[in-house]
């Protein structure tokens, strides 16, 4: 729990001090043992750079500063309310997890239709578990080194979740009178989701080099749902309800893929490394694109559920 951090005390003895103005005076005493009560409370947590971080904790060579590292769990909950280079990562998703527990709460209240709801809940359910996991993991990877590995893996399995259940409305709206190519649909996508969550508990799949095969594998993934939307459009191409959700979907497609692009290529801090650490660096636009696709889909989910309550077999 102890932060191997240097902890600097502040001139006023004061406790717990906004991070975003932390102390950078070199020359203070530093607490030798912060697990001490009497010490913890005496000492603030200081945001330090890049070069300073431990290995696990360097994702992106152009953010320069801002970072916590090794902070206890106490310091890195209540950093939410502070300014660090993750406090926009960590809103971001946890106001759009909010938005999504609203929006499926509006749709379980409103009146039940004739055909069955559980695949636009698990799409629903998938988008909410992915921002949670990816909030929590901004929130508190800078324990240590183990909170890193297992947080990073849930974000992995969030993601997964995202994917995997976006195609269910899809896939089981389209076909609810095709159960051969419903399965099918399901079934692979369900198995390839299990796969990537397999693969990312491997330790190596963290490697800050290996960003662009974690970005191929989730936008593969992804990009398999293009099959079962061209088979919808060669056969409901006159159904208005396969048209309007198809063009949701590409919507969704744009914003993924967007966001997959600039989680893999980091722009915009490439260009300007430092300038963006606190706002405007490229995760946080990946997470606002991801909200924005997820947000598409959701529409679609509204399209579906409406034409397939009207329309069954
Ligand atoms: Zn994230």
């Amino acid at each position: 729990m102890a932060s191997k951090t240097a902890a600097t005390i502040r001139s006023d003895g004061g406790v717990h001090a906004d991070q975003s103005v932390a102390s950078k005076n070199k020359g203070s005493p530093t607490c030798g043992d912060v697990a001490k009560p009497s010490c913890e409370h005496r000492y603030d947590y200081e945001l330090v750079g890049y070069d300073a971080l431990p290995a696990f904790l360097k994702h992106d060579e152009f953010m320069l500063d801002h970072y916590r590292s090794e902070w206890p769990v106490k310091q890195a909950i209540l950093s939410a309310f502070t300014l660090h280079n993750e406090t926009i990562n960590v809103w971001t998703h946890l106001i759009g997890f909010f938005m999504f527990l609203a929006l499926t709460m509006s749709v379980s209240s409103a009146e039940h239709g004739r055909v069955a709801r559980w695949p636009f809940y698990a799409c629903l359910c998938g988008a909410m578990f992915c921002l949670l996991m990816s909030s929590g993991c901004h929130l508190l990877a800078c324990h240590s080194e183990r909170a890193t590995y297992v947080l990073l893996r849930l974000d992995y399995a969030g993601i997964t979740s995202l994917i995997v259940t976006s195609f269910y409305p899809v896939v089981y709206y389209t076909f609810l009178c095709d159960p051969f190519s419903r399965t099918l649909y399901l079934g692979f996508i369900t198995i390839c989701g299990a796969a990537a969550v397999a693969v990312s508990l491997l330790p190596v799949f963290q490697a800050p080099e290996l960003r662009w095969t974690r970005a191929a594998l989730f936008a593969c993934m992804g990009a398999s749902g293009i099959v079962p939307i061209v088979h919808k459009m060669l056969v409901f191409s006159a159904r208005p309800e396969a048209v309007l959700t198809t063009g949701y979907e590409v919507v969704m497609g744009v914003f993924y893929l967007a966001g997959v692009l600039v989680y893999a290529t980091r722009v915009p801090e490439r260009f300007m490394p430092g300038m963006f650490d606190l706002v405007g660096h490229s995760h946080q636009l990946f997470h606002l694109l991801v909200i924005a696709g997820a947000y598409a889909h959701y529409h679609a989910g509204l399209v579906y559920l409406s034409w397939r309550d009207r329309d069954q077999c």
